[in-house]
């Protein structure tokens, strides 16, 4: 199910314009519109949640299946020396978009 009022719901339907790098029945991914490194994709399921704790099994399983997609996706998108995953949930870690997503940075040498 997706939210009419999520920004990232609107990029999986197309009615925000985004860089897509990669896409399935069950996850997107896309480049970040404010990179924070060289390579800053955003990687999102197609259904909306905001958090790991409100993921169903069906939710869990397609996460899974996203992490196990990552690596090949990272490499072939200029992530050829590692990269870094983050998830930022919740208010403290400063979630703007109340869509689960995993961030992919990478492209060079990554500080904290
Ligand atoms: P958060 O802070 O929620 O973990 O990350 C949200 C990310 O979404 C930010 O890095 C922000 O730059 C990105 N973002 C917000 N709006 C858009 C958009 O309309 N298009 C794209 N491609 N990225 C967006
Ligand atoms: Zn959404």
């Amino acid at each position: 199910m997706l939210n009419e009022n999520c920004i990232f719901c609107k990029i999986i339907k197309g009615e925000i314009p985004s860089k897509k790098v990669f896409e399935n029945d069950e996850m997107l991914v896309f480049a970040d519109i404010e990179p924070k490194a060289k390579v800053h994709l955003l990687a999102v399921p197609k259904t909306h949640f905001k958090l790991l704790s409100e993921a169903g099994e069906k939710e869990r399983a397609t996460i899974a299946r996203m992490l196990a997609a990552l690596p090949e996706i990272a490499e072939k998108n200029g992530c050829k020396n590692g990269y870094r995953l983050v998830v930022n949930q919740g208010d403290d870690a400063g979630q703007t978009v109340p869509h689960l997503h995993i961030h992919v940075l990478g492209g060079e040498v990554l500080g904290w």
